[in-house]
């Protein structure tokens, strides 16, 4: 049976956040460096700043896009 992930306590609230699943590869920090941050160990990133603007939101779904554990999420709401 499939495990669900789960949201990572780090991420700001809001919309997009980062579940346990993510491997640490930091594609989504070098796309959108003011949104993610990783953690003190640098295993895992999470969502650091939810998006002031347009471009930052764009950013973000652009990591969403490529991030290879498909672990940022968007609640929809
Ligand atoms: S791109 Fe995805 S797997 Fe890689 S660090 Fe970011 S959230 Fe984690």
């Amino acid at each position: 049976m499939e495990v669900a992930s789960k949201r990572l306590e780090e991420n700001a609230p809001g919309k997009f956040y980062v579940t346990d699943a993510c491997n640490g590869c930091g594609l989504c920090f070098s796309i959108a460096l003011q949104n993610f941050m990783y953690s003190n160990d640098s295993s895992y990133y999470y969502i650091y700043q939810q998006p002031i603007d347009e471009r930052e939101e764009a950013d973000i779904r652009e990591a969403m896009s490529v991030c290879p554990m498909d672990c940022i999420k968007d609640d929809g709401v």
